[in-house]
């Protein structure tokens, strides 16, 4: 707040010089002093371009501070304005637009001697089946080639396995600090050699296990350079592909927003064990790593910042860096209503924040086989509505933009993967879910764009509103032929799986297979929920086509059951994926990410099916 201007007033209206003077604030404080002893009694802070523009309202304010002031002999009413700046400055958020990290160190490949390397910090990553199970005669090594390696680097790997009991295990690594020609040395574990495919069943690849280890290791040391191998084997180009987005990824902390940020200080990574053609894996692994970590910046960047109207701008971004692929349209609350998307305009009735339809367009070079979509929930924040959020998650909610963050950061990921045969229509119906006098009420009904009325029994279920009719929009004005919708959406889904894991609902065999696919080369879990009809009858309204809350038990399901009333299910394949679980992970430094990859590699793969 600038400074404070008083503007004194016992007149019972509001006064041409008075509303003046108001008119450059931007807010507006009215309080009544007593004269004798000088005590303040506060009536009211309002922000000024809404308050003047209900003149009547603001006049009847300072009336009743005038009839306080008549009716106690010697007061004075104040109206004292917060700044004297211009109500309508705005901070420029085009300058304050960040997407990625402002460094990120030189990923390159050559084939070098680990024992030989010069530089700060030395990684080997080692599979379990490389050690021996006794560290008598023979010594710890299972594999000739890392004994050898052993004996270059003076021993130094005999040491770190035996003192730290290292055992190869997929997630355990230990350094230790040296006077070679590395600064640091240390062995990373990869796992059973067996196990380690370089798209594993289930979550995360060893190899990229291997890149945040070494990403977070530099980091721990403050190494400016480094270099990995694996002994035993080159590194397929799926494994460099993962090792690089893990690397890229692993550095990563939320620092931005503090005065004194603290970036990784790593400049360059040498992967000395690549096999040939690793500058293309590299070069998809970069891709893919710059897609999530424009996810991770959406989502952690806190409301007052990242508004429907920020997201409209990083998805600008986005569709400027490929012009000739991608094509940005942003659609205005005016347009919305033109549309009929009353569940939508319904959400945002009470926010200041203009409400955007962002829809971007992949079109690939050469013909187009299949139009799909995906639609991600953009509530930039959610206060809950009338139904207010009094547990404890309230302050989290800048992260109900999840699903937009994911989709866009699959957009990103979509830049450089480029997929043949497949247009991609990316769609967030972006806004807030504040409270204030015009705001939905519990017991509105609501008229979706498809025609069917929601008798609103709960308005911090705000999420399915807004994908209702960006579902319609998708198979309306797109012309999808399958479309995948993500969102933070239910506490129920976090409830069954934990924040790991992202639940999946579809009728569809193929959609539940193809989703499970491109979660596997992701490395993101994902698991297929089921659809219970039956439920249904909890979401039954007397009064509209449906509620759009059923009870505590299953609401993960009626949600997806919800959702489903707005997809043409004859027609259109269509998907659900909840993600309000592993879209944050306090314990790995907050926002992750989740779910940008699997739909890029999704959508990708849509154009060979
Ligand atoms: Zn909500």
């Amino acid at each position: 707040m600038g400074s404070l201007a008083k503007v004194s007033t016992t007149r019972p209206v509001l006064h041409a010089p008075l509303l003046n003077r108001l008119r450059l604030c931007s807010w507006v404080f009215l309080s009544y002093r007593e004269s004798h002893n000088g005590n303040h009694h506060p009536k009211a802070l309002l922000r000024s371009p809404s308050f003047l523009a209900a003149t009547p309202a603001a006049s009847s304010l300072i009336r009743s501070c005038s009839r306080a002031s008549r009716h106690n002999r010697g007061l004075t009413v104040f109206a004292m304005a917060a700044s004297d700046e211009p109500a309508a400055k705005k901070v420029d958020l085009s300058k304050e637009l960040a997407l990625f990290p402002e460094s990120s160190p030189q990923i390159s490949a050559s084939s070098g001697d680990p024992g030989s390397w010069k530089g700060d910090l030395l990684a080997i990553g080692i599979f379990e089946d490389c050690l021996s199970d006794k560290s008598g005669e023979g010594g710890v090594f299972g594999n000739a080639e890392l004994a050898d390696l052993d004996g270059s680097l003076d021993g130094i790997l005999t040491e770190l396995i035996e003192k730290a009991e290292f055992k190869g295990k997929q997630g355990s690594s230990t350094f230790t600090r040296l006077k070679g020609n590395a600064h640091y040395v240390g062995v990373v574990g990869l796992g059973k050699k067996s196990a380690a495919a370089s798209v594993p069943d289930w979550g995360v690849s060893c190899y990229q296990g291997f890149g945040s280890a070494v990403a977070a290791a530099a980091k721990q040391h403050k190494s400016s350079s480094a270099a990995v191998a694996v002994v035993g084997a080159p590194l397929s180009e799926v494994a460099v592909e993962k090792f690089t987005v893990g690397a890229l990824l692993g550095g990563y902390e939320a620092h931005r927003f503090k005065s004194k940020p603290a970036p990784s200080p790593l400049k360059s990574l040498d992967i000395l064990s690549a096999g040939s053609d690793a500058a293309s894996a590299i070069a998809r692994g970069q891709g893919a790593a710059k897609g999530v970590l424009l996810s991770r910046y959406l989502v952690e960047t806190p409301a007052n910042i990242c508004t429907p109207t920020y997201l409209a701008k990083a998805a600008a971004v986005i569709a400027e860096s490929a012009p000739d692929v991608f094509q940005l349209e942003v659609i205005e609350e005016d347009a919305c209503k033109e549309m009929g998307m009353g569940c939508f305009l319904g959400v945002t009735a009470c926010s200041e924040e203009p409400a955007k339809l962002i829809h971007l367009t992949y079109t690939p070079k050469g013909e187009v086989k299949k139009v799909v979509g995906l639609v991600g929930k953009g509530v930039t924040f959610d206060s809950g509505g009338y139904n207010l959020k009094v547990g404890g998650m309230i302050d989290m909610m800048k992260f109900d933009m999840g699903g937009a963050a994911a989709v866009l950061g699959a957009a990103q990921a979509l830049t450089s993967l480029q997929p043949p045969g497949v247009q991609v229509h990316i769609l967030t119906a972006a806004c807030e879910n504040m409270i204030d006098g015009k705001g939905m009420r519990p017991g509105d009904i609501l008229q979706a764009a498809n025609g069917k009325t929601v008798e609103v029994n709960n308005t911090d279920a705000e999420g399915r509103l807004t994908l209702a009719d960006a579902l319609w929009f998708a198979q309306e004005k797109c012309g999808v032929e399958a479309v995948v919708d993500v969102a933070t959406l239910t506490g129920a889904c976090m409830v069954a799986l934990g924040n790991q894991v992202a639940g999946v609902f579809t009728p569809s065999e193929a959609m539940a297979a193809s989703l499970k696919d491109a979660s596997k080369n992701a490395g993101e879990k994902i698991w297929r929920m089921p659809m219970e009809d039956s439920y249904w009858e909890q979401m039954k309204s007397p009064i509209a086509d449906m509620k759009n809350t059923g009870g505590r038990m299953g609401g993960a399901i009626t949600a997806a059951l919800f959702l489903r009333e707005f997809v043409n299910i004859d027609k259109v394949e269509w998907a659900h994926v909840d993600i309000a679980g592993p879209a944050w992970d306090e314990k790995a430094g907050g926002a992750t990410g989740f779910g940008a990859l699997t739909l890029a590699e999704w959508a990708a793969a849509q154009g060979s099916s």
